[in-house]
């Protein structure tokens, strides 16, 4: 018989992992299963393993066992950004699949030895971009795509998250920094949108949140006369929002990228808008099914490893621009594959569970 399961691993058991990773088990049945947890915290193993019927539970000394003990075929990591090229090595280097928190990691080197670890193992790495599965921001891409708005030529967004003190997200120990958690997205949809990658890049930074920054903004000069720019906080009031604009038309989406929310659509062309609403729907299901299915049918999954480098390297850029006070030349960089709607998955929006010692970044 085939095998037709991929058995996981979710390793670090924070907000993310709790509140949303572990319920979009029960909407990924068809290929995909919790084997097992890893986490820091004996309370967190002892209760999320009984509420989720599992029978392994490793600590992270643990991790190693865990890997080799012939259980899980891959791990989701959804630990801070500082621990995920490690993590990642570890996992494919015992031959285990990888499914990896955004971003992908903080250098453009971690980033090639993640790629490097999984292909001479030959084991499949995903970076965990949950909207490249999603349909109101697929549809924006086929928007731009069609030409219905004419020559896309501006990309504006305003993406702010309210960050508590203390969180991984404002330490710089673990990885934070606004443009590593919250800009991403904004570069991510630009580059999908725009379906081209930045020649040149600028960005301030503004403020203290914790040891890093509360706010940036930036700006992607793209080819063909495109330019992306766009605002995140972690200290203002939630925003999540972005424009398109053509040379016939615009589209709007707010919310954009939010999880636990329905998103908005307002297409303008020629002066006539219409408004639709997606409804909220599980957004990490589809990424275990997605991902799941490439592993069992040995496809290579999308976003790959070379999309999570593509947006560590802007950030990099845009880290450096602001150090200098001037803007950043970057390398030329291929990008065949672009998220499509062929990549939308449905799932029933999830409700979600009460968490064990974790906390939303906003501190609710
Ligand atoms: P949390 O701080 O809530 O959780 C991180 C978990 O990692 C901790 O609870 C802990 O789990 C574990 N951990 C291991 N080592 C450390 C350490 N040195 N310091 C702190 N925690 C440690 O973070 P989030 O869940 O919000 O984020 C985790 C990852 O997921 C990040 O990479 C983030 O960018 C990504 N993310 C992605 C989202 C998306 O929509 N795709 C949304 C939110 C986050 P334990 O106690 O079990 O050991």
């Amino acid at each position: 018989m085939p095998k037709r399961l991929i058995r996981y691993a979710v390793v670090g058991l924070g907000h993310i992992a709790q509140a949303a990773v572990l319920p979009a088990f029960g909407n990924a049945r068809r290929n995909s299963r919790l084997a097992a947890i890893v986490s820091g915290d004996p309370v967190k193993r002892e209760e999320v393993k009984r509420r989720y019927g599992l029978d392994k539970a490793y600590s992270y000394e643990q991790y190693d066992q865990c890997l080799a003990g012939g259980a899980i075929d891959a791990v989701y990591i959804a630990l801070p950004n500082h621990l995920h090229r490690e993590y990642a090595e570890r996992a494919a280097r015992a031959g285990v699949h990888v499914l990896c928190e955004k971003p992908m990691a903080l250098d453009e080197q971690e980033c090639e030895r993640m790629a490097r670890a999984a292909r001479e193992a030959g084991v499949k790495l995903m970076v965990a971009y949950r909207l490249h599965f999603e349909r109101a921001n697929l549809e924006a891409i086929e928007t731009a795509r069609s030409g219905r708005i004419g020559e896309p030529r501006l990309f504006n967004s305003t993406f702010v998250s309210p960050v508590v003190p203390g969180n991984i997200r404002v330490r710089r120990e673990t990885g934070g920094g606004v443009l590593w958690d919250v800009g991403i997205y904004c570069i991510n949809a630009a580059r999908s949108l725009f379906g081209d990658e930045p020649l040149e890049v600028g960005a301030g930074l503004a403020g203290r949140a914790g040891e890093v920054e509360e706010s940036a903004s930036g700006w992607l000069r793209f080819p063909r006369q495109r330019l992306a720019s766009f605002a995140c906080s972690f200290g203002a009031a939630k925003v999540s929002a972005y424009r398109i604009v053509g040379t016939k038309g615009d589209l709007a989406l707010d919310p954009a990228y939010e999880y636990a929310k329905p998103l908005k659509h307002r297409l303008t062309i020629d002066g006539e808008q219409r408004e639709r609403r997606f409804a909220r729907r599980d957004q990490f299901a589809p990424e275990l099914l997605y991902f799941s299915d490439c592993v069992l049918q040995n496809r290579d999954p999308e976003p790959s490893a070379e999309e999570g480098l593509a947006d560590v390297r802007v950030i990099r850029a845009l880290y450096r621009s602001a150090e200098t006070g001037r803007p950043v030349e970057l390398a030329p960089f291929e990008r065949r594959e672009r998220p499509s709607l062929e990549q939308e998955i449905r799932r029933p929006p999830i409700e979600k569970p009460q968490v064990v010692h974790a906390q939303a970044p906003s501190g609710r």
